[in-house]
C-alpha cells in the first residue's frame, strides 16, 4: 500500500484527465492518455515557489519538485535559498508531486553501496515523514549507471536523468526516463542548434505529439540562465502544447495512468 497525501493525489488523478477530447486523443495511433508532458523543477530552490508555482498556477498546469531533503528547514544549506516544509507542502495541495532529489546531491555513480543505499531510502522517508507521497527520484546531475539504477528501483517506481531524448509512451524503463533541459543546462539539439530557443523548446513539444510520446521538460528556475526570456518561454511552451492536445501531468500522475488502463 503506497503512502498517499489524499487531496493531492485526488487533484492531480483530475489533471491527468485535464482536457476531456484534445487534439492529440485524435491522432492516429496515439493511445490515451498520451501525448503527454511533464515539468520537473531540480533542487528544491526557493524560486520553485515564488516564481514557478505562480506561473504555472496561472496556466493550471502542476509540476514536480525534486527536493535535496538535506536542505529543507536547514539554515546552513548552501545557496540558493531553498523552500521550507510549508511551501512544500502547500506545492503538493496544488496537486504538484513531490520527488526526491536524495539526501545531499552527490553524484550517485560515485558513492559506495551502502551510502547510495541511505541517500536514496533516507530521502524518501525524509519525505514521507512530512505526509508526502513519494514514488519519484531524479538523479542529481542526471547521472546514472546500472548499479545507480537498479538501487534506484528498490525505493522508487521513477528515475529521471537528463538525457535530452523525448521518451516513449508506454516508457521502456521508468527508472531511466529521460529529460529536456529548458532555460537552464541547456544542450545543441542533434544537428548542433541552440538548444535554449523557443523554436527548439517547441520542436520537442512536436517530437511528442508525432509520436504519441512523453516529454519532461528539466527546470532550474534560480539559475542565472533561466533569465526572464527563458522564463517567457516556458510559458509560451505551455500555450504552445496546450494547443496542441498535449495533456499536463506528473509523473506519478503518468505511471497512475499506466497501471490503470
Ligand atoms: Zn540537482
Amino acid at each position: 500500500m503506497r503512502k498517499q497525501s489524499g487531496y493531492g493525489w485526488l487533484l492531480m488523478s483530475l489533471l491527468v484527465t485535464y482536457g476531456s477530447t484534445p487534439a492529440a486523443a485524435q491522432t492516429q495511433n496515439c493511445s490515451p492518455p498520451g501525448p503527454l508532458l511533464t515539468l520537473v523543477t531540480d533542487d528544491g530552490s526557493l524560486e520553485d515557489y515564488t516564481r514557478l508555482y505562480p506561473l504555472l498556477r496561472e496556466k493550471g498546469v502542476p509540476a514536480v519538485a525534486a527536493i535535496i531533503t538535506d536542505f529543507v528547514d536547514n539554515p546552513a544549506a548552501p545557496p540558493p535559498a531553498r523552500m521550507n516544509s510549508a511551501q512544500i507542502l502547500e506545492l503538493s495541495r496544488a496537486g504538484w508531486e513531490i520527488a526526491s532529489h536524495t539526501r545531499s546531491h552527490h553524484l550517485l555513480t560515485r558513492l559506495d553501496d551502502v551510502t547510495l543505499e541511505a541517500e536514496l531510502r533516507g530521502s524518501r522517508r525524509e519525505l514521507e515523514h512530512l505526509g508526502l507521497k513519494v514514488t519519484t527520484v531524479v538523479y542529481p546531475e542526471g547521472e546514472d549507471n546500472p548499479r545507480v539504477q537498479a538501487a534506484a528501483r528498490r525505493h522508487y517506481q521513477a528515475a529521471l536523468d537528463v538525457d535530452g531524448e523525448v521518451n516513449t509512451w508506454p516508457p521502456r524503463e521508468a527508472w531511466r526516463l529521460s529529460r529536456v533541459s529548458l532555460g537552464s543546462w541547456t544542450r545543441p539539439g542533434k544537428s548542433g542548434e541552440p538548444g535554449d530557443t523557443l523554436d527548439f523548446y517547441k520542436a520537442r513539444v512536436d517530437e511528442a505529439v508525432q509520436q504519441c510520446g512523453w516529454l519532461i521538460f528539466a527546470l532550474h528556475p534560480f539559475s542565472p540562465d533561466h533569465d526572464e526570456v527563458q522564463h517567457s518561454y516556458l510559458g509560451q511552451v505551455i500555450d504552445y502544447a496546450k494547443g496542441r492536445g498535449v495533456r499536463f501531468t506528473t509523473v506519478w500522475g503518468a505511471l497512475e495512468a499506466l497501471e490503470s488502463r
